[in-house]
């Protein structure tokens, strides 16, 4: 076994998801695709991101981010990841971030808004910060990862693609992504057909959110 177990409780991480290395497949603001159709959440004013799991077999991962202009937010933790790994240099606006993102790879943290500032910037958290802010993690880039670190840690079943090279990969994911959009659209198509009492049943994970 190669996976390394870890006996220290204090590098025990005190996420409640595990960290995983992901290809970022859409990056879009006042996005308008089938996942945030099905949102109750407005959607206007934030953004979605999705990436597939290189690492680990799971399913697309989505992080939404509500715009602020205060640190103390969502979009605060999102602008200072993208700082603290250079991504937003160079980039004139939102649009040439976003163009930037898509096929990037990162490793995702499960973190809260607050405890990603404070870990980050050393920043002490305002009293009365809105609970959720507390309490619900999101997944925040921390960390740029090489194309060529694949080739010890990407899972079985995309590992003949990147032994085609990135591009290979990067189609077969955005492929992937694709499909992944369809199924969501066909799903919303039914919801809509269906009488309202019954679209109350309807239950789609945003836990991200
Ligand atoms: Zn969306």
């Amino acid at each position: 076994m190669s996976e390394r177990i870890i006996i220290d409780w204090d590098k025990l991480s005190d996420s409640l998801r595990e960290p995983f290395v992901g290809l970022i497949t859409h990056a879009e603001w006042n996005c308008n695709c089938p996942i945030c159709r099905k949102s109750p959440i407005q959607r206007n004013n934030r953004l979605h991101i999705a990436m597939l799991p290189l690492d680990k077999e799971l399913d697309f991962q989505h992080a939404w981010y509500n715009y602020s202009g205060k640190k103390w937010s969502s979009w605060g933790a999102f602008i200072l990841s993208m700082k603290k790994l250079g991504v937003t240099v160079g980039c004139r606006d939102l649009q040439e971030l976003l163009q930037k993102l898509k096929g990037m790879l990162f490793e995702f943290e499960s973190i809260t808004v607050v405890k990603y500032i404070e870990r980050e910037t050393g920043m002490k958290c305002p009293s009365r910060l809105p609970e959720m802010l507390e309490k619900k993690e999101t997944w925040i880039p921390v960390r740029i990862v090489r194309e060529n670190e694949l080739e010890f840690c990407i899972r079985d079943d995309l590992r003949q693609f990147y032994s085609q090279g990135m591009d290979r990969l990067r189609e077969i994911a955005n492929n992937l992504w694709q499909q992944e959009l369809k199924k969501h659209e066909e799903e919303l198509k039914q919801i809509e057909q269906t009488s309202p009492s019954e679209v109350e049943t309807y239950e789609y994970d945003f836990s991200n959110e």
